[in-house]
């Protein structure tokens, strides 16, 4: 098992923790109802895709 040489200093941790994000890679807003959704796909939140009703409410 790797066993850590040198402990993480307060700063490279930081550091390394600036790539974690909150939201996933492509995640965007939806235009029609500003929800988050996945890129390329139908909104779940109002069933859109492309200015067309793909899933009836
Ligand atoms: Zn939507």
């Amino acid at each position: 098992m790797a066993v850590p040489q040198h402990r993480t200093s307060k700063t490279r941790k930081r550091m390394r923790r600036t790539h974690f994000k909150l939201t996933v890679p492509g995640m965007v807003h939806c235009p029609r109802c500003n929800e988050m959704k996945l890129a390329h796909r139908v909104c779940k939140a109002c069933g859109y895709y492309k200015d067309r009703a793909v899933i009836q409410a």
